[in-house]
């Protein structure tokens, strides 16, 4: 696996080029903390954005989706995507309406996604899609049976071509507006994980397991 991402015409970040980059580790850590894929493609009758849980196996990075969905079931032959994950940071406030921004680490990954109709394989991603939402949880509910495997179709994408794009700090504004009698600076956001709520349809009030007790985003 190359420590770079392969950069092509269609991935040379064109406005500022100082916050990208083609690390490799870079992309991975983005994606192992987001948590939404939006999935970009020509489906031949225009083009569409979804959003979609993902996982990254190594340098691949996998989805999941019902079988019976039209457009997943359209990929039969492969069919070139691009996948987009951002973290938002925060909002930047500048002193002019033109200079507001966000700060943000975002991935944007292009290539060909493959349909897994392998059995073990699959199997592997429905392990990995379910513990990059919460790690351990594979291990603690019913494993997927004959039908619900059937059920479920499973695209693969190789991490090759992708593009890193990181802004952070304060507001840039234009040095005329810097004496500008207004409130500047940066609002952080994150997203956090809440208490777990238990189902009251649960037969009994069992405790919250350790590893959802300590989940944390
Ligand atoms: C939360 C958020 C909000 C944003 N809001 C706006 C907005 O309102 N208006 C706006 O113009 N821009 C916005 N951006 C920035 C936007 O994503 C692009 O970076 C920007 O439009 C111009 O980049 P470019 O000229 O390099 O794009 P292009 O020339 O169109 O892109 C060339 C290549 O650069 C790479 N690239 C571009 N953007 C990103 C990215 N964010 N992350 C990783 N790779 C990237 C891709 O490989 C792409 O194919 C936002 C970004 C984020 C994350």
């Amino acid at each position: 696996m190359s420590a770079t991402l392969k950069k092509t015409k269609k991935s040379t970040i064109g406005r500022h080029p100082e916050r990208g980059s083609y690390d490799r580790a870079a992309a991975h850590a983005i994606l192992d903390e987001g948590l939404v894929a939006h999935v970009g493609f020509d489906t031949g009758d225009g083009v569409i954005v979804v959003p979609m849980t993902y996982a990254r196996l190594g340098d691949e990075i996998v989805l999941h989706g019902a079988a019976a969905s039209r457009w997943l079931s359209s990929f039969a032959e492969g069919r070139d995507i691009s996948i987009c994950v951002t973290l938002l940071d925060g909002l930047v406030l500048a002193r002019s309406a033109f200079s507001h921004s966000m700060n943000y680490r975002s991935v944007v990954a292009f290539g060909r996604a493959v349909l897994v109709e392998d059995d073990e394989r699959k199997g592997v991603a429905f392990h990995a899609l379910l513990d990059h939402l919460v790690p351990g949880r594979w291990e603690d509910c019913r494993q997927p049976n004959r039908k619900e495997i059937d059920a479920t179709t499973v695209l693969s994408m190789r991490l090759d071509e992708a593009s890193v794009k990181v802004r952070s700090g304060p507001p840039k504004d234009a040095a005329k507006d810097m004496q500008l009698d207004y409130w500047a600076g940066v609002i952080p956001l994150a997203l956090q994980a809440g208490s777990a709520i238990a189902d009251p349809d649960m037969p009994d009030a069992r405790a919250v397991p350790a590893y959802l007790a300590s989940y944390t985003r």
